[in-house]
């Protein structure tokens, strides 16, 4: 007994990141491609949550239904990279929609892109009581904890937000803490079809486009095609064109994805920018190479790659 108490407390102060047991408690249909899973677990009240785009890592039952079992310990992380890859519980990364620590409950947004990935395919069939487990920031951890990336200048006057599905859930925050300060924004939300438009605030100074991939027509637009457009044309203030080294941008490998933090946002200026790994490559191409806007000013990260697994 006084040793497990020992173990708890150990976890409470020293991990950043904890192991948190879920079930699924509720289900919301946003769009065709999109539902909203609320979490529920005794020990969510010890959940902590930065910033729109605070990153998560959700373990899904494997597929011959064996449910994740990753100790709430200290060294969890080492512990799951020690069991063999066929026999680990399935990991993904996600965003915090929203968290209700207080009523022990955590939102996460899910695309619904088919059932050819672990928690595409988990969150169509969910039924209440399901369980998984996600590893999220620990609320007593007393360190800096990361795991996000909008971290606007104060006072930020024009934020770039290119976002797609995936990244919708963070866009959607971001976009709901900008309407307390109203800044400039152009918003270019790329979504697979009409229906999938969401309700988001709106202001005046915000400029917000939907780029549907399957339009009324019949048109049918290839992942970040809408986006890359919108990076080629979108008007940029003519200060944060500088010569940051645009030459120095490396492809990522083959497994990787791209991640391009932002390092100087102390200007007027901020983009944030997420979707497919090659769309936001070509998008940064836009963006650094060919308009010339000072790298160190936008976040350019590759949520999921098209074709492959992502852990
Ligand atoms: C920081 C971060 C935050 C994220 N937040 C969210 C979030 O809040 N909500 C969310 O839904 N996703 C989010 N993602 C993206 C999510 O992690 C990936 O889409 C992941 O690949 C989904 O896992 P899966 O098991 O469904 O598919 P996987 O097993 O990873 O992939 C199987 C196949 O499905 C394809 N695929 C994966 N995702 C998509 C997609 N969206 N559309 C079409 N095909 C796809 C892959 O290319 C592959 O061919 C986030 C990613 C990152 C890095």
């Amino acid at each position: 007994m006084r040793s497990s108490r020992k173990k708890g407390l150990i976890v409470a102060e020293q991990s950043a990141y904890r192991i948190f047991d879920v079930r699924h408690v509720g289900k919301q249909i946003l769009s065709p491609h999109m539902a909203r899973i609320t979490f529920a677990g005794e020990d969510v009240a010890a959940m902590a949550t930065f910033a729109p785009d605070q990153r998560i890592k959700l373990f899904f039952p494997r597929a011959d239904g064996t449910l994740p079992a990753i100790p709430n310990r200290p060294d969890w992380y080492d512990l799951y990279r020690a069991v063999p890859p066929r026999e680990r519980a399935p990991m993904r990364t996600y965003t915090i929609r929203s968290l209700r620590a207080d009523q022990c409950e955590v939102d996460v947004d899910f695309v619904l892109h088919g059932d050819n990935g672990p928690a595409s395919r988990w969150a169509l069939n969910a039924q209440p009581g399901d369980r998984i487990q996600i590893s999220a920031p620990n609320a007593n951890y007393r360190g800096e904890v990361g795991g996000y990336e909008w971290q606007p200048p104060a006072g930020v006057q024009h934020v770039l937000l290119l976002a797609d599905e995936t990244a919708l859930p963070a866009a959607a925050g971001i976009l709901e803490e900008l309407a307390a300060l109203k800044p400039r924004v152009d918003a270019f939300l790329e979504v697979p079809d009409e229906a999938d438009r969401l309700e988001l605030p709106s202001w005046d100074g915000l400029d917000l486009r939907w780029l549907v991939r399957e339009g009324r027509s019949g048109e049918n637009r290839a992942y970040g095609d809408g986006m890359i457009a919108a990076a080629n044309q979108v008007e940029l203030p003519r200060d944060v064109l500088s010569g940051s080294d645009a030459e120095a941008l490396v492809e990522p490998d083959n497994d990787d994805l791209l991640w391009d933090r932002a390092s100087s946002a102390t200007g007027g200026f901020y983009a944030w920018v997420a979707g497919e790994t090659g769309a936001v490559s070509r998008i940064r191409t836009a963006l650094v190479k060919e308009r010339g806007i000072d790298r160190r000013l936008a976040n350019l990260m590759g949520y999921w790659k098209l074709g492959r697994e992502r852990e």
